[in-house]
């Protein structure tokens, strides 16, 4: 290990927020010093070669399953499902007809695959090439002898590598890695939400301009989105520094938990949290939040291949209530399926449109498939029977008219009989995510009993710039624009006139700028990442108002 032999600087994008001084471990990237020897190549039929990859999964799945819960455990059972899957085995299959070799054959069949998925507008589908592609490395490793060793990993180990499979992240000892340095990677790879989730620093496409030493001292800081090899003493103590400051920071925080989020002057909100699994709902426990005031419930329906059953919901939906009736004051706002524009699936037929984000999504597509929109209501009454020491609301997204609310209020009763559940059980509210809906707050606050504000859409609708716009939008995407503020203020003020509560759950409820605004606009509730929570507390009890 040497100190300060010839300091390097690299720039990347910061994907998980920190700082760490660490050692530098090359995985996957040859390191100058490397000879290139290979494995020795193993001779297996296709069978035996899918047997061996089985075990290595098995193993894989019960180890992450143990240390990080079933959600990330469910990565790898993705890869044991794909190795049974009829057409990649058929495919297979006709190329060692044609007389390919093995590895060859592997390598044609999955390629293939992992390019249609990546073909596919939607993220989380083209997302799933890496799976594909991860389990071909896998295969490939195995025939080649080559064996993925990071048992040898140092303490306060910077991972360097281009991209990090679902399965290399799942398989390294989390207890010994300070940061993660990625070539490649992006900011919804797992990697990149494992290390958000884990509070690992690390930084994705990341320039490494000259070759990187093994074992070398190294820092990454995201703040800078740097990454630092063989520092020189006063570059250390500047890290050394920083990380004080850091755990500092946090434990200033960590002594809030528990505490009142209140003002100064004793004006209170509610701190809740977004979620859209039971893990980000045992996360939001974790975080001190104090209720849920989102739960995006179409996750359920996407990777699949048919939508999930009333018992699957339910099951899933009682689970997170439970988890939920931990916080203080036990709420949980479960928004119903917000399917279509950037999140499509296959089996629901929706129409390719010009403009997806003004088009057939959300409520005005569920509200066309009664059964659909039934069997997601019957299961939340059912959950809100079965927990009893939690209150769960429902929430309906994209809101534009008092007859959408109407109508979902009359399926809400049908699902409530359905299930024998008193109509009362669960509060109904609205998102207030289009334009239309801010300016008739007041006659929606008539038909609704809480309101809560998307500010992701209402941004979008409000200014006409696609959230997925380019960059050279951004500018015009100003969530301060006053034209938003002055449409917050009235939603808020409806919803006090009509005796309704009102909350933000888009990004800019854990926006610490406008903490003051919002409780002075009169929003009794901030929903926000669980990370947020008790930074934003902070700020709510520095305020003086
Ligand atoms: C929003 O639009 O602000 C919101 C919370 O919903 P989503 O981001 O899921 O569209
Ligand atoms: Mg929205």
């Amino acid at each position: 290990m040497c100190y300060n032999a010839h300091m390097n600087e690299f720039l990347g994008e910061k994907s998980s927020d920190g700082i760490a001084i660490g050692v530098t471990y090359l995985l996957g990237l040859k390191t100058p010093a490397d000879t290139g020897e290979a494995g020795v190549s193993v001779a297996l039929t296709w069978e035996e070669l899918k047997q061996v990859a089985l075990e290595q999964l098995d193993a894989l799945y019960e180890k992450t399953l143990q240390e990080l819960g079933e959600e990330k455990a469910d990565i790898i059972d993705v890869q044991r499902v794909m190795l049974g899957d009829p057409d990649l085995n058929a495919s297979v299959a006709s190329q060692l007809d044609i007389g390919a070799d093995l590895g060859s054959a592997v390598e044609g069949a999955f390629e293939a695959v992992a390019n249609t998925f990546e073909l596919m507008q939607d993220e989380y589908f083209s997302a799933r090439a890496a799976d594909v592609r991860d389990l071909k490395g896998r295969l490939s490793g195995v025939l080649s002898g080559k064996v993925d060793d990071t048992s040898n990993l140092p303490e306060n180990a910077i991972i360097i590598a281009e991209d990090i499979t679902p399965s290399q992240t799942l398989s390294l000892d989390k207890s010994k890695i300070a940061g993660f340095v990625l070539t490649a990677g992006n900011q919804t790879s797992h990697t990149a939400i494992l290390a958000r989730s884990l509070g690992i620093p690390a930084l994705i496409k990341v320039q490494l301009t000259q070759p990187v030493e093994a074992g070398v001292v190294a820092i990454i800081d995201t703040s800078e989105q740097r990454f630092t090899t063989e520092p020189g003493s006063a570059a250390i103590a500047d890290a050394e520094a920083k990380l004080r400051a850091q755990h500092d920071a946090q434990s200033s925080l960590d002594s809030l938990r528990g505490a009142p989020s209140s003002t100064k002057g004793g004006k209170k909100v509610k701190l809740y949290a977004n979620i859209g699994s039971l893990e980000d709902a045992q996360k939001a426990v974790a975080a001190d939040a104090e209720g849920v005031g989102l739960f995006r419930t179409e996750f359920l329906y996407l990777g699949k291949s048919q939508a999930p059953s009333e018992d699957e919901q339910f099951t899933i939906y009682r689970d997170v209530a439970e988890e939920i009736s931990r916080t203080r004051n036990a709420e949980l706002v479960i928004r119903t399926c917000d399917i279509g524009a950037d999140k499509k699936v296959d089996y629901l037929n929706l129409p390719d449109e010009e403009n997806p984000a003004l088009g057939y999504r959300a409520t005005r597509f569920m509200l066309d498939r009664e059964e659909l929109f039934l069997t997601q209501l019957r299961a939340i009454y059912r959950a809100a029977l079965a927990v009893k020491n939690a209150s769960i609301s429902i929430m309906f997204p994209m809101i534009a008219s008092v007859w959408e609310v109407e109508k979902c209020r009359s399926l809400c009763t049908q699902a409530a009989e359905a299930t024998g559940a008193p109509l009362d059980i669960c509060p109904i509210g609205i998102m207030i995510e289009t334009p239309a809906a801010a300016v008739i707050a007041d006659e929606l606050a008539k038909v609704s009993d809480f309101f809560s504000v998307g500010t992701n859409d209402l941004t979008q609708y409000t200014l006409a710039v696609d959230r997925q716009s380019a960059p050279e939008l951004e500018k015009y995407s100003d969530p301060h624009h006053p034209a938003l503020l002055r449409l917050l203020k009235g939603i808020a003020k409806a919803a006090n006139e009509a005796g309704i509560w009102a909350g933000i759950c888009g990004e800019l409820g854990g926006d610490e700028t406008l903490t003051q605004f919002f409780i002075e606009a009169g929003f009794a509730e901030l929903s926000m990442s669980s990370n947020k929570i008790l930074k934003i507390r902070k700020v709510v009890n520095e305020l003086n108002i």
